[in-house]
Parts: C-alpha cells; structure tokens; sequence
C-alpha cells in the first residue's frame, strides 16, 4: 500500500485513486449507493487522539466515537501495546473445546465492571449476534425449566439490536425492519416511552408512566408465556437518542418479575460509560437477568460482544451429557484473543484511570454548550443522558412539524460539520453527538459549538 508524501499532488492522486476504487469494489452499510457514487468520499488514513484525519490530512473531531465505539480515543498506548504484545503470542484461537489466555483474563476484569450478580460471560463478535444469544439464551433457559410455554417476547417500539433476522425480530424501527416482516418471528411491540411525541397523546407531567403500564398490558394478556422482556435501557439510540423518564428501567424490572419473565437489557450503545455510569442500568439500581454489550467493551478497537448473564440462568443449561441441555451456540472468533486483549486494556484503563468519575464535569460542559439549542427556531428537543446527545430538528417548533424525509435534514448539517471539522453521523432528523469519553471539555465545547453552528446554517436553507 503507497502511503501519503509530503507532496499535496501526490496525496491528491491517492485520494482520487482510493475514491475510485471505494466506488468501483465497495457496498457501504445503511448507505443508498446511488447517492454515495455520485459524490466523492471522506476516506479516513489515520487518526490521533479523539480526531480523525483523512487522505487530504484534514482533521475532524470524532464526534460520534466511530459509530459509537471509541471509549479512549484512538491509538492510545496502553491499548496498542496490549494488541501488539498478543500479536506476538497468539492472534487466535477457539473457545469451542478449549481455554484462552486473553479470554479468561478479559472476562475476569469484564465482571469487575458489571453490575453485581452478572458473572458469566459468553463471548460473540457483534452487538446483533450478543442479541441474538441473549434470545436463544433467554429461550432455552425457560424450556430447561419446564417452562415450555414461555416462548415469546416482548420489545418496545423504536428498540434496535442489530441487523440479524433474530435482532431485527426484537426490532422495533419501521424504517429499517418493515421490508424484512415475512422472515421475522412474531414479537409483542410496546409503546416506546418518547415523551416528546408519545405515542399515547400523554404529556410527561401527568401521565404516570402510562407507557410502562402499557408494557405491563401485554404480560398480563399473555400469562405464562413471556420469556423476556428486551430493551435498549436509559436512551434508546439507533430511533434518534430517545431518553427514558428516571425510574423507567426499573419499572420494566418489575414487571419482568412479576410475570416470572427474563429482563434483557441490551447496552450495546449504552455500555461502558456513556451515559455517565459503567452501565445504564446503574442509574435506575437494576440489574438485569441479561446484558448484552459489544461496541465499546474494546475500546472502539476490534470487533468482540459479550452476553452476561446470572448464575441462575447459567445453571439451568447444566446436566448430565446426555440430556442435551447444551447451548448449541457459538462463534467462530468468539472471544478472539487480540480482541479480548484490546478490551482488557480498555477496561483497566476505564478502573485505573477513574475515567467514570471524571465523567460528570465533561456531562455539565457538554450540557452547558448546548445550551444555546434551547433557543434555536429548529431545534425541537434536546435529549442529552450523559455523553449520548440526540438533537431532534423540526421545521416548526411550536406544532413539533417533522421536516420531510427527502430533505435530508440530518445528512445536510452533518456534511456542513465536516467543512467545520467534525465527523457526525445523523439518524434522520436527530443530530447525533456521541463523543469518545476522552475528550476534554473543550474539545466537547467545541464539538457542540460545530453542531449547532452546522444546525444554524442548514435549516436557514432547507
Ligand atoms: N444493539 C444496540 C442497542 C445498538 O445500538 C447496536 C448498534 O448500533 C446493535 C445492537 C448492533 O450492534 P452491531 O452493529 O455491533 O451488530
């Protein structure tokens, strides 16, 4: 592979030559291809820090942590030598058969980190194949049991876990899962607890948590057949950062336990520090009977998940060989041991560094920068749980009007970013800001300062 000169023509010709191929080899996820051929791409070279920097040497903020991934920022040494130290001893091996190293490290430290009761730790590579092992996990559990009706499950609306046929059954986003209906299996959807649009006409003063007791409506229609409840905790990323009312979590646990149901908390997004505690459930005092994590348990390095579960529901799969109460699950690089090295790493760092209690101080700055979006005409809601921000932008504030689909709202402030120095990537009309845990106040300041700026300018035009 050439690398970049001093010389700006030689670094152009490399760009072009890399565009061309990107568009002559590459299929973009979650990305309309038509539109992508016809402009030329941001093709990101390296990175320092919490920036990235792309084959023209521009700099950008990370402002969504490479799809919610980055924890440290990026080539962090302490990291990087972990990687390279496994490098040097084994890149892989399997967890079907045999032990590993770096695995049984990683888990050792992982359970340090959760919430107390969660101590067993089946590795994956995704946060769709975390989900999906927390169904079948969840499933089995029930029929080992005896419990043979418990077969289905409960989600709520606007949830995402993944793009497998399992997570997208859990799935909860018209968008993205509509077209795939036919190969789903059949779920129980929920009212999503969105208190700036609720979807049952209620406003967040007076309405009790009427969408948890809608969540409770279905259990009850279906007594003994629930085997889980599964739910993105805290802040409902994927659907635009929805942010759940205090106390939501926890009434979610409840009924899970009154209806002799599993509680499946997915914290892929929410993991590992990003809405202010280790976990979101933290926040409500729940603990989950599984949690399922990916994205950030390396640190935004390499690709490896995680679903924990209890001890109780761990114990239900032990038998003699022959009753073939095994789950028959597994991965091929679950638990790679360069991933899990990377994530042990990471972790240490997070408990060494007292990165979670320097978090509140960087949630007030980044509060305080955003301030200013109070008072912009399209700036509907500002939902902010930590370090995840959603951005709701609407063509009129007072009637809450959405701006149309074909506008492109989102996409049009985050290319304006861009010429300001800061990679976001939108969900519709929500600006999304996701930033590494690692930046500092000013660099969360001036990341704010892009958005809004970006906001200002684009739906002055649109
Ligand atoms: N679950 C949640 C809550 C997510 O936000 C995501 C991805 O954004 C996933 C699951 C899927 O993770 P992955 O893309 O690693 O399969």
């Amino acid at each position: 592979m050439d690398h970049p000169t001093g010389s700006p023509d030689a670094r152009a010709a490399r760009h072009r030559r890399l565009c061309e191929a990107d568009h002559r080899h590459l299929w973009h996820p979650f990305t309309q291809m038509q539109d992508w051929l016809a402009e030329e791409p941001l093709v990101v070279d390296s990175a320092d820090g919490v920036h990235l920097v792309d084959t023209l040497g521009n700099r950008y903020l990370d402002g969504v942590s490479s799809l919610w991934c980055n924890v440290h920022g990026h080539r962090v040494k302490a990291i990087d030598d972990a990687i390279r130290a496994q490098l040097d001893r084994v890149a892989h091996s399997t967890l079907l058969g045999l032990a590993s190293t770096a695995s049984i490290e990683c888990a050792e430290e992982l359970v340090r980190h959760l919430p107390r009761g969660l101590t067993r730790v089946f590795f994956s590579d995704a946060g769709a194949t975390a989900v999906e092992i927390a169904l079948k996990m969840a499933f089995q559990h029930h029929q080992l049991r005896g419990d043979a009706a418990r077969t289905e499950f409960v989600a709520l609306r606007g949830g995402y876990h993944g793009d497998t046929i399992g997570s997208v059954s859990v799935g909860g986003i018209d968008l993205f899962h509509r077209i795939f209906k036919p190969l789903l299996f059949d779920v129980h959807h929920a009212p999503q607890p969105y208190c700036y649009r609720c979807p049952l006409g209620k406003e967040p003063a007076s309405c009790g948590m009427a969408c948890a007791d809608a969540v409770e409506q279905v259990f009850a229609e279906r007594p003994g057949r629930i085997a889980a409840l599964v739910m993105e905790p805290v802040m409902q990323g994927a659907d635009g950062m929805i942010a759940q009312p205090p106390g939501y979590v926890r009434r979610m646990r409840e009924i899970c336990d009154r209806h002799g149901a599993l509680l499946v908390c997915d914290e892929v997004a929410t993991g590992f520090g990003r809405t202010g505690t280790t976990f979101a459930v933290e926040q409500d005092g729940v603990v989950p009977d599984i949690l399922t994590m990916a994205k950030g348990i390396t640190g935004g390095y390499l690709p490896l998940a995680a679903t924990v579960t209890t001890e109780r529901v761990f114990e239900s799969f032990l038998g003699p060989y022959e009753e073939k109460r095994t789950f028959f699950h597994g991965h091929t690089y679950a638990g790679n041991p360069l991933a899990c090295a990377a994530a042990t790493a990471s972790l240490r760092l997070l408990r060494e560094e007292r990165v979670i209690e320097g978090l509140p101080a960087k949630i007030a700055a980044l509060a305080r920068a955003l301030e200013p979006a109070a008072r912009m005409a399209h700036v509907g809601e500002v939902r902010q749980r930590g370090l995840m921000v959603g951005l709701e932008l609407v063509r009129d504030r007072a009637t809450r009007e959405e701006y149309a689909y074909a506008l492109r709202s989102g996409h049009e402030v985050m290319l304006e970013a861009r010429r300001l120095g800061a990679i976001l990537r939108p969900l519709g009309n929500v600006v999304v800001l996701m930033p590494p845990l690692a930046m500092t106040e000013r660099e969360l300041e001036q990341l704010a300062a892009i958005a809004l700026a970006s906001i200002e300018k684009v739906t002055a035009r649109i």
